[in-house]
């Protein structure tokens, strides 16, 4: 699926080196460098001095923006542009700067998708090719606060209009394979032949991830482009070892040179192609299926191919049913029978998966504290899991061996038929896995014909079946965390169907059943081994001192369910379960789990002054000025649940979209060189508006207030949470 590294430091200048974009990456996660620390500005220097070594006129776009999720923040973009022969639509390269808050070293999220552009770029440059488009370099900043950069270039730079196609380059984890996922408003298949034409080496892309991805709510910097502008983008992004995202394990030694290479040779035809290509012609109404296969590289055929395809397999089905009764190849009695192991297997199967990640986190408790949801274990988890539900399957159609294998095949068929059906009607992405089917009906017609059917040709007929889904089943759950794993199971066990004419064959199922159940055992015992927390797989520990000025008392607080010794320290024997504390935004809405009694320490709280406060009409207006008195990295402001009208902080109206969706939280302002909050609202004049703000900096550990020691090496930052922070809480009431 993706090229091999090898050293390649002495490859041509003309060449793009895996090497020399690793030493980018290096330089560039040394520190975490997220919005508003030290390390981001150094990483924006970094970049800018990078650009004009290869001789680039650089510029940078600066201003605040609130995107679609209130987090203010004041981007920093880096713009380049290599001028091209013809006047058109320009090719964008695209990744973001900044690390996610506060301790990830931005190591493959997204210094890979920085140093990929800037060595890629050198390489082209080096090449002498004159392109016939513009090529532009974003380097876009404070992605990870809610594509604010992206949407300060979309909504305001005057190169956005030119822009015909994005390239935009991503992380989830820090290994394996890089897919390409396309963004756009309609159809797929110029971008999809077009990519195809290119000559990409090693592309790994199917229209069923892309089905998927677009129902989740990982939005990248492309969405910006597409929702905003209308502009296509393709993204290339990896999700292997995705227990390292937004990590302080996000570092250079992590990431998996191979990944790096794949990003490479991805961008360099790539760059070549799209460097030509009209862009003003890249919009389609059609949409193409595609997957990718060995040797093959991209198979792609249109939309429209799905029903009649569908409609075909159906009806050879038929036919063979037809053909099978008539010659007494199929009886009715033992296609019923056949139900029988084919629901048992369904059934098991499922719920050893659906149960998967509850069993796993009562065993392990301190498992809940990873909330990526994917365990430094996760993959032999799947081992596991995959052995077990192969004991099942072996296990279940040995005790229904009697079954002739015709018989046994109609059942596993009309679930195939079923599952393509649904999936052309409601995720038509994923309808290619009819291909496989047509495998299945073609070893039903060999069983029926044939008394020994040669177990070459079987396996031959189901390769097809093994080729499309066996990379799916590892990758729901790294991709979607371990709870996922039912995905694994229940495809393990329908990919074991498509292979069932050639197991059918097998005398000795019984066997091959207490093998694997001998492999769950022994991949059992090694992810026991792995699951303990150590040096080489830190456990995720938090620690925040929240200083409450309305009651002037304090208090440690933990998001960890299982505190170590480093943070239970603090919590004391007295730690109680956490109330509700106000709800400070967090990823994935994780909770604090126990707070203790802190002492009082002395904590300068902001300086906040009332500019502004009439009734206009209806309305009651207030303008607020929030100035922080000592070094804060974010403040975020939750008001009591009345409607609010128009809202503005530094200048910027809040999203409506945002205003009518939001819970408590009104505004997260992920603050740069102590800059101030200036919030206008209004709100009906009889209501009573209560305000509570969130300062905090996330300096707890060397704060001269505290002697909190460094954490101990097995454990790191918990990424996703406000985390190693010293926090005021002040409310303030307008009636
Ligand atoms: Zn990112």
């Amino acid at each position: 699926m993706m090229p091999k590294y090898g050293p390649d430091l002495g490859a041509d200048p003309d060449q793009f080196s895996t090497d020399r974009a690793m030493a980018h990456v290096e330089q560039l996660s040394r520190e975490p460098h997220g919005v508003g620390f030290a390390g981001h500005a150094r990483a924006r220097a970094y970049i800018l001095g990078e650009l004009k070594k290869m001789g680039l006129a650089t510029r940078v776009q600066e201003g605040y923006t609130a995107g679609d999720w209130g987090n203010l923040s004041k981007a920093t973009n880096i713009l380049a542009r290599i001028q091209g022969q013809r006047d058109g639509k320009a090719l964008m390269l695209l990744s973001h700067y900044d690390s996610s808050p506060h301790s990830s070293l931005g190591a493959s999220d997204a210094a890979s998708g920085v140093a990929t552009i800037l060595e890629g770029v050198r390489a082209f440059l080096e090449s002498g090719t004159k392109p016939e488009n513009d090529i532009i370099i974003l380097i876009s900043d404070a992605e990870e606060l809610g594509l604010n950069g992206a949407d300060l270039f979309v909504r305001e730079h005057p190169w956005a209009k030119e822009v015909g196609l994005v390239l935009n380059f991503e992380a989830r984890g820090s290994g394996g394979p890089s897919y390409m996922l396309i963004e756009t408003n309609r159809g797929n298949a110029k971008l999809i032949e077009g990519f195809s034409a290119a000559g990409v080496e090693y592309p790994v892309a199917n229209s069923l991830v892309y089905s998927v991805y677009k129902m989740l709510p990982n939005d990248t910097d492309l969405t910006v482009f597409r929702e905003g502008a209308d502009i296509e983008g393709l993204n290339f992004a990896f999700i292997d070892d995705h227990f390292d995202y937004h990590t302080v394990l996000d570092s250079a030694p992590r990431l998996d040179l191979n990944t790096l290479a794949h990003q490479g040779s991805y961008l360099m035809p790539l760059l070549e192609y799209y460097g030509q290509a009209d862009l003003g012609d890249l919009k389609s109404l059609n949409d193409n299926l595609y997957f990718n296969l060995p040797f093959f590289q991209l198979v792609h055929y249109p939309f429209e191919w799905i029903w009649p395809l569908f409609a075909l397999a159906v009806l050879i089905f038929v036919v063979l049913l037809v053909r099978g009764f008539k010659k007494e190849r199929l009886r009715a009695k033992g296609i019923l029978r056949g139900f029988q192991p084919l629901l048992l297997t369904l059934a098991i199967n499922g719920l050893l998966g659906y149960s998967c990640w509850s069993v796993i986190q009562w065993w392990y408790p301190g498992f809940g504290d990873m909330l990526h949801g994917f365990t430094y274990n996760g993959y032999t988890y799947i081992m596991v899991f995959v052995a077990l539900s192969l004991a099942v399957c072996f296990h279940i159609y040995h005790v229904f061996r009697r079954i002739a294998t015709p018989d046994l095949l109609v059942a596993p068929i009309l679930v195939w038929l079923l599952i393509c059906g649904f999936l052309s009607l409601e995720l038509p992405g994923g309808s290619y896995f009819i291909i496989p089917v047509f495998g299945l009906l073609a070893a039903l017609m060999v069983c029926m014909d044939q008394e020994g059917p040669s177990p070459f040709l079987l396996v031959f007929l189901a390769l097809p079946a093994v080729l499309i889904l066996a990379p799916f089943i590892k990758m729901f759950p790294v991709g979607l965390g371990l709870r996922m794993m039912v995905a694994s199971t229940l495809l393990t066990t329908l990919l074991f169907f498509l292979v069932l004419p050639f197991f059918g064959q097998l005398r000795n199922k019984g066997r091959l059943a207490q093998l694997f159940l001998l492999l769950f055992f022994g991949f059992g015992i090694a992810s026991h081994i792995q699951s303990d927390f150590g040096p080489e797989r830190p456990k995720p520990s938090s620690l925040v001192y929240l200083y409450d000025a309305d009651r002037d008392s304090a208090l440690w607080a933990t998001y960890d369910r299982q505190p170590i010794a480093w943070n239970g320290q603090f919590l004391g024997a007295d730690r109680r379960p956490a109330e509700n504390l106000g709800g400070l935004a967090s990823k994935y809405g994780t909770k604090f789990s126990f707070t203790a009694q802190a002492p009082r320490k002395d904590i300068p709280l902001p300086y906040i002054e009332t500019l502004r406060d009439t009734v206009v009409g209806e309305e009651r207006l207030v303008e607020l000025c929030i100035v922080p008195r000592r070094d804060v990295n974010r403040l975020e402001i939750h008001t009591n649940p009345i409607p609010l009208g128009l809202v503005r902080a530094n200048q910027i109206e809040l999203s409506p979209h945002f205003l009518k969706n939001r819970g408590s939280r009104l505004l997260t302002h992920y603050i740069s060189d102590n800059d101030f909050t200036e919030l206008s609202l209004s709100f009906p004049k009889d209501s009573v508006l209560e305000l509570m703000f969130h300062e905090s900096s996330n300096n707890l550990l060397s704060h001269p207030e505290f002697s909190v020691p460094e954490r101990p090496d097995h454990s790191i930052p918990m990424p996703f949470v406000l985390n190693d922070a010293v926090v005021t809480q002040k409310t303030l009431r307008f009636d």
